[in-house]
Order: C-alpha cells, then sequence, then structure tokens
C-alpha cells in the first residue's frame, strides 16, 4: 500500500516542521525528494542526509514562495533538471502573522496573503505544465482548519487557507482529465515552531474543542500527504481532509 517507489516529489518549506515529515515519510514510501528551504540551509541539508540514508535521492532548493511567478519557476526547474519529472507537488511553506482586524497592517495582510496563498498559486502554475505533458500527477495543498471556521486574530492567515481550498477546487477540475489529482490537507492544531509560541491558554482552548481532546503530530500529517500522493488515491480530487482530532466536521 502506498508505494511511492520511483516517484519524485517537491515539498516546499521541507526543512523543518509538517514539510520536513512529509519530505521523509514520501522517502520512506519510495519517493526521490526535492527539499525546497527558505533560509535554514542546514536544517534542510539535515533531512537531504536522512532522505540519502533511506536509499532515495534528494536535492535541496533554496527559494522564497512567496516571491511570485520567476522564483516558483526557478523552483520547479530545478527540481525537473534534477530528476527529470516531479509526480508530487506538496504546497508547505506558510507562515502567520496573527493580528485583530483592527490592528492589522499591509506588511502582516500581504505576507501572508503572499506566502500561504500566492506561492501555492505560483508553483501549481509551473509544475502545470510538465504534470499535463506527463498526463499524471499529485499536488498537495496544506490548508488549516482556520480557512473552514474562522479564527479571531488570523483574518490573513483563515482568508489565505480559505482561498487555497478554492485553489484546490479549480485546480481539481482544471487538471482532471489529464489524471492529475489536488486536494488538500486541513490540520488543526499541530505541533511545530509555527505553533509553539501560542499562549498556553490559547493551546488548552483548542483541546477543548477538539473532540480528541489532543494536540496532533506532524506524523499524522504526514500520513495524508503520503495517501493522497498515492496511486490508491487515484480517484479522489478536489477533496479537503480535516487531520484535526474532529474540530471541524465537513458533510
Ligand atoms: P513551520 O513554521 O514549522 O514550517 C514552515 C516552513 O515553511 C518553514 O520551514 C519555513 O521556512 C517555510 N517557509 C515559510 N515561508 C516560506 C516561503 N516564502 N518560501 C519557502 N519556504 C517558506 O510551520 P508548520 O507548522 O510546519 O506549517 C507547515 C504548513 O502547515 C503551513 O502552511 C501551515 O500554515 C500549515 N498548518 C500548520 C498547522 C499547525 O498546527 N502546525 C495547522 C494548520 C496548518
Amino acid at each position: 500500500m502506498f508505494d511511492l517507489t520511483g516517484k519524485t516529489a517537491l515539498v516546499t518549506g521541507g526543512s523543518r516542521g509538517l514539510g520536513r515529515a512529509i519530505a521523509l515519510a514520501l522517502a520512506g514510501q519510495g519517493a526521490d525528494v526535492a527539499i525546497n528551504y527558505r533560509g535554514n540551509a542546514e536544517a534542510a541539508e539535515e533531512v537531504a542526509q536522512q532522505i540519502t540514508g533511506l536509499g532515495r535521492r534528494v536535492i535541496t532548493i533554496q527559494g522564497d514562495t512567496s516571491e511570485g511567478r520567476e522564483a516558483c519557476e526557478a523552483m520547479v526547474k530545478a527540481a525537473l533538471g534534477e530528476f527529470g519529472s516531479i509526480d508530487i507537488l506538496v504546497n508547505n511553506a506558510g507562515i502567520t502573522r496573527d493580528n485583530l482586524i483592527m490592528r492589522m497592517d499591509a506588511e502582516e495582510w500581504d505576507a501572508v496573503i503572499d506566502t500561504n496563498l500566492s506561492g501555492p498559486f505560483w508553483m501549481t502554475r509551473a509544475i502545470a505544465r510538465p504534470m499535463l505533458k506527463a498526463r499524471s500527477g499529485r499536488i498537495i495543498n496544506m490548508s488549516s482548519a482556520a480557512g473552514r471556521m474562522g479564527n479571531a486574530g488570523q483574518a490573513n492567515y483563515a482568508a489565505a487557507k480559505a482561498g487555497l481550498i478554492g485553489l484546490t477546487k479549480t485546480t481539481a477540475r482544471e487538471l482532471a482529465s489529464r489524471g492529475i489529482t489536488c486536494n488538500a490537507i486541513a490540520p488543526g492544531l499541530i505541533t511545530t515552531d509555527l505553533t509553539a509560541d501560542l499562549p498556553e491558554t490559547a493551546t488548552e482552548a483548542l483541546k477543548g474543542m477538539t473532540p480528541l481532546g489532543y494536540i496532533g503530530s506532524v506524523d499524522d500529517v504526514a500520513a495524508a500527504a503520503v495517501y493522497f500522493a498515492s496511486d490508491e488515491a487515484r480517484y479522489v480530487t478536489g477533496q479537503v481532509l480535516g487531520v484535526d482530532g474532529g474540530i471541524v466536521m465537513g458533510s
């Protein structure tokens, strides 16, 4: 099940947190992996070494997904140059710049929209042509429970993550006829650097709202990515999978 031998993947923001866990999980199932990172070359190299240890091919690609079309095209080109094809794109890179609406400034709004929504769009735009040519592909977008239910203090983040769901469904519809699927994962609260600074009261409140009653791990999310990347998920597209302890129960 979920054998990814012979497949190649590009994971944005793959040097830590969920991206790191996804890169390692894909490699664990047999995929070769291109790890995009923005600033921390050392952390990316550490993930790369682990993947090499698994006997898979790996490259690290520096690049900022928020910089738009050319930057995203360059990352895809680098991965294609190394592997020849990319079967799986994971749009994972994301940031928060939390503030209440009345206090949110343009920099906070723009940074989050540019990274969490425009980044995945330009990455998808760049990978669409080679995937269309190959007549197969898997695009996996990292949304969030916040994008499905809203979250006070996260207007920018929730809007970007909700927008990403719209992008996911549109990508799924546009590319379906060529065997390309696009799905989103919407994690709830997962322990990573992104959530490390949350005040304990906020963490406890979120736990209280979560039917399963505890915070998820990066491996819970990585397992969902492996599934969406697999051949077994060929008939699944345009879906949003909550990996959130039940905090959002979609119909
Ligand atoms: P993290 O901060 O630990 O990791 C994010 C990674 O993305 C970092 O390596 C960072 O350098 C990279 N990144 C950020 N901006 C980038 C850019 N412009 N270009 C390239 N790389 C960039 O966060 P995480 O918790 O691992 O989050 C990963 C994704 O999952 C994000 O999209 C986040 O919104 C989403 N998510 C996380 C949670 C959670 O609870 N941790 C919940 C829901 C959704």
